[in-house]
């Protein structure tokens, strides 16, 4: 199983992944539609990606909600924020189950549970669902009570509900010529209308359903988006943007086709926030880069960190109030919207942006200030002996998620995996040299408390 900060055997940050067919059975699909259709009574929209095993699961999880009660309402295939959003404004919609493995590779999949104000399930509720799960008592319903399955259309409520927050007329007036790469996900049946009618000229690549996801693997890091990378120079477009397999994230290139970094953007769209704002908070995990926290204090912001992994950004930032949150890896958090990732929305506001600012991308992130990040990570099976040791090494560190160290020119983080028996250690800087000084210095500390 892919588990990234475990909350116990089955559910990982993201929800229940894995190998589909072998570690993520139609059996636990089932299963797992029966533990939502008992925790929340009433009606549960179902989406899924592109895969080829999205179809098998999603009538597992359906199969498993009506057993036990609970209507199903198949929203077919969708983006996992526009199952969100669908989730949030429909009142008498209880809950969500998105059928996804996000842009793990091809052979994945994965169920993720949504609240019923569209946010992810936090931490605690996926700690509930694992126990109901593991205890299986469920309470079947009787022959003329089982759920039944309706199926319902979301995607012009979705495409307005973006629509009606980004200004429209100043982007049309542009009319940006776009390359939109879906990776063949759900972002397909969504992101080349969407940019349509907001006025682009849109040139759409990989934009076709496909599970074997035959152009590209479905992160939408840089090593993979070659195509869309020279697709933007050949046609002289001004912005190329990237999905994941749900299209909750969205990367990009600018118009000279060079890759943007992710904390770039994340840091652009704080700035422009914070500004919009004239202040407020903006809530990022301790994994991200500097360069956002420099831009939000000199807006005149705030920056909170949380741990790693989207659910709980999205519930700090209920919490404080914040006015943007987001990871460095192109999942972006706009609260006025849906509190959660949103790749669409994302490349909408980007839009917004240069149209209102009328500047390239390439201008606009000009002034976010640059730094060298390097990773690594080390076997570590005492995570308990790790922990109380870095706390005696750097007492003045912040431990919201393992350790974070700050100076004045760059940071220091090392944190145990939730699943893996390994310790990974990030350092950023102003230079590669600095950068890699922190990083041996994080190395000696770990290896001279785990002998
Ligand atoms: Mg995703």
């Amino acid at each position: 199983m892919v588990r990234i900060g475990a909350v116990g055997e089955l559910f990982g940050t993201d929800g229940v992944r894995g190998i589909a067919n072998e570690e993520l059975t139609v059996e636990m699909a089932l299963n797992l539609g029966r533990v939502m259709g008992t925790l929340r009574r009433g009606r549960i929209a179902v989406a899924m990606d592109t895969r080829l095993s999205s179809p098998m699961l999603k009538s597992a999880v359906i199969a498993g909600l009506t057993s036990v009660g609970a209507d199903a309402i198949d929203l077919g295939i969708a983006p996992t924020p526009a199952l969100q959003y669908y989730v949030k404004c429909k009142k008498e919609v209880k809950g969500g189950i998105a059928v996804t493995a996000s842009h793990n590779p091809r052979e994945y999949n994965g169920i993720k549970f949504i609240q019923d104000d569209g946010r992810e399930f936090t931490r605690d509720m996926d700690e509930e669902s694992e126990r109901l799960y593991k205890s299986k008592a469920f309470k079947f319903a009787r022959w003329d009570e089982v759920g039944q399955v309706y199926y319902d259309e979301y995607k012009r409520l979705y495409l307005d509900g973006i629509l009606s927050k980004v200004d429209v007329d100043a982007i049309a007036k542009r009319r940006f010529k776009v390359v939109i790469d879906c990776g063949n996900g759900a972002g397909c049946m969504t992101s080349p209308q969407l940019l349509k009618e907001l006025g682009c000229e849109v040139i759409s690549i990989n934009s076709h359903p496909d599970g074997r996801f035959p152009a590209r693997n479905p992160e939408p890091v840089e090593e993979n988006l070659d195509l869309l990378k020279k697709t933007v120079k050949a046609v002289k477009a001004d912005l190329g943007i990237a999905h994941d397999g749900d299209a909750d994230r969205a990367t990009f290139v600018d118009e000279k086709g060079r890759f943007v970094s992710e904390d770039v953007i994340l840091a652009l769209m704080a700035k422009y926030y914070v500004e919009k704002n004239g202040g407020g908070k903006v809530v990022t995990p301790v994994s991200s880069s500097r360069c956002v926290e420099d831009v939000v204090k000199e807006a005149g912001g705030e920056i909170v960190y949380t741990p790693v992994g989207s659910p709980v950004v999205a519930e700090t930032m209920l919490k404080v109030n914040a006015v943007f949150g987001g990871e460095g890896n192109g999942g972006l958090i706009f609260p006025e919207h849906l509190l959660a990732r949103d790749g669409a929305m994302s490349f909408s506001r980007i839009l917004e942006m240069m149209a209102l600012e009328g500047k390239p991308i390439s201008e606009l992130v000009k002034d976010i200030p640059k730094y060298h990040m390097i990773k690594t990570k080390v076997p570590c099976r005492d995570k308990l002996k790790l922990l109380e040791g870095l706390r005696n090494e750097f007492p003045e560190a912040n431990f919201t998620d393992g350790v974070r160290i700050d100076y004045e020119d760059g940071w220091l983080l090392i944190r145990p995996s939730g699943t893996e028996p390994i310790v990974r250690i990030f350092a950023e800087a102003k230079t590669k040299k600095r950068a890699q000084e922190l990083l041996d210095m994080g190395m000696k500390a770990v290896k001279k408390i785990l002998g």
